[in-house]
C-alpha cells in the first residue's frame, strides 16, 4: 500500500489544474489520467475560447501543455483506470486493480460524457462534421447547413447558439413533443435560421471523410430520406462519470457529484477530504476554463483542509 497526500482522479482540465496548484504547494499529487487521459479534450479539435491562446490551441495540445507544467511541479502522472475506491472522512483508499494507495485527501475529476447517438458512422466522422459541442465547433460552420440531435434545453441552445455561424439550422427530434422548456422552444421556433423535423431520427451520417449529409427516419411515416448538409451535433444530454463513486459521494438524480455551493469550500463533497470539480459536478457550464477554475478551487480547498489536519 502506498501512502500518499493528495490522490487525483481525472486529467480533464479540472485534474490537471488542481495538480498544478497542489504539485506547486509542494504536495506532490498522484494523478490517475486514465487510460483515455485528458478528457472530452481530446476530441475537441480547436479551442479558440481558452484564455491566453490568441491563435487557439486543439484539445489535445492544451491537455498535453497542462500535463507537462503539472510535472514540472512534482505531480506523478499515471495513464491507468482507478478501479475501486472506500471514502471515509480523512481516509480515502483508492485501488487501480489489487494495488492499494491511501491518501487523506481526493479529488475527484473524472468529467463527463456526452451522450453519442451510437452511430458506426458518428464515431468515425467525430471531428470531422460530427460535433457534441457547439460552444466549442460552431465556429467552424460560416454559412453551412447543420442538424442538431435532440429535443431537450441543450438542444434548443445549441440550435441557437449555431444560427451565429450557419445558414440552416435543423432540429431533428424523436418525438413531436419537446422536453425542452416551452421559453426555450418558442425561442428557437422564432428563429427564421431553425428548422423543426420532429418524429425523426438519425438513421446514417454520410461521408468518407467528411459529414456531406444525413439519412433520416420519420417514424410516423416511415419514410426514409437523405438530406445534404456539413454538420451534425449531438445535444441529447450527457452522462457524468460517476460510477465509481455511486453509494460513497451524494449524487443529484441524474448522477452528478453534489458539491456545497457555500461560499467557503465549494468543491467539498458529502464525504470530508474528498472535493470535487469540473463536469462531474457541473451540468450547466461544462466548459474548459470553468472546469480548470474549479479545478484551482478544489487544489486550495484540498490545501486548507490539509492545513486543519496538521493544526
Ligand atoms: P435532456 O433534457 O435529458 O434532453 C435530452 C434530449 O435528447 C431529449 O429530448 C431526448 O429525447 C433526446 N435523446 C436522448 N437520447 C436520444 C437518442 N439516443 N436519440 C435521439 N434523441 C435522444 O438533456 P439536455 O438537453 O442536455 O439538458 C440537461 C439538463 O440541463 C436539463 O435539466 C436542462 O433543463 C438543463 N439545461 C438548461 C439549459 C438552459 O436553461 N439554458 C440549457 C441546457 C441544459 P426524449 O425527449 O424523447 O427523451
Amino acid at each position: 500500500m502506498e501512502k500518499r497526500q493528495i490522490i487525483i482522479v481525472g486529467s480533464g482540465p479540472a485534474g490537471l489544474t488542481a495538480a498544478i496548484y497542489t504539485a506547486r504547494a509542494g504536495l506532490k499529487p498522484l494523478v490517475f489520467e486514465g487510460y483515455q487521459a485528458g478528457g472530452q479534450l481530446m476530441i475537441t479539435t480547436e479551442v479558440e475560447n481558452f484564455p491566453g491562446f490568441t491563435e487557439g490551441i486543439t484539445g489535445p495540445d492544451l491537455v498535453a501543455n497542462s500535463r507537462a507544467q503539472a510535472e514540472r511541479f512534482g505531480a506523478e502522472l499515471r495513464t491507468v483506470d482507478v478501479t475501486r475506491v472506500k471514502l471515509s472522512p480523512g481516509d480515502q483508499r483508492v485501488w487501480v486493480e489489487e494495488e492499494e494507495f491511501r491518501a487523506p485527501v481526493v479529488i475527484v475529476s473524472t468529467g463527463a460524457k456526452a451522450n453519442l447517438l451510437g452511430l458506426e458512422s458518428e464515431k468515425r466522422l467525430m471531428g470531422r462534421g460530427v460535433s457534441a459541442c457547439a460552444t466549442c465547433d460552431g465556429f467552424f460552420f460560416q454559412d453551412r447547413i447543420v442538424a442538431v440531435a435532440g429535443g431537450g434545453d441543450s438542444a434548443m441552445e445549441e440550435a441557437l447558439f449555431l444560427t451565429r455561424f450557419a445558414r440552416e439550422v435543423h432540429i431533428i427530434h424523436r418525438r413531436d413533443e419537446f422536453r425542452a422548456s416551452h421559453y426555450m422552444v418558442e425561442r428557437a421556433r422564432r428563429n427564421e435560421k431553425i428548422h423543426f423535423i420532429l418524429d425523426s431520427v438519425i438513421e446514417e451520417i454520410l461521408g468518407d471523410d467528411k459529414v456531406v449529409g444525413i439519412r433520416l427516419f420519420n417514424k410516423r411515416t416511415g419514410e426514409r430520406r437523405e438530406m445534404p448538409l456539413d454538420g451534425v451535433f449531438a445535444a441529447i444530454g450527457h452522462t457524468p462519470n460517476t460510477g465509481l463513486f455511486k453509494g460513497q459521494l451524494e449524487l443529484d438524480a441524474k448522477g452528478y457529484i453534489i458539491t456545497a455551493k457555500d461560499k467557503k469550500n465549494q468543491t467539498r463533497t458529502s464525504v470530508a477530504g474528498v472535493f470535487a470539480c469540473g463536469d462531474v459536478q457541473d451540468p450547466h457550464y461544462r466548459q474548459a476554463i470553468t472546469a480548470a477554475g474549479s479545478g484551482c478551487m478544489a487544489a486550495l480547498d484540498a490545501e486548507h483542509y490539509l492545513e486543519g489536519l496538521e493544526d
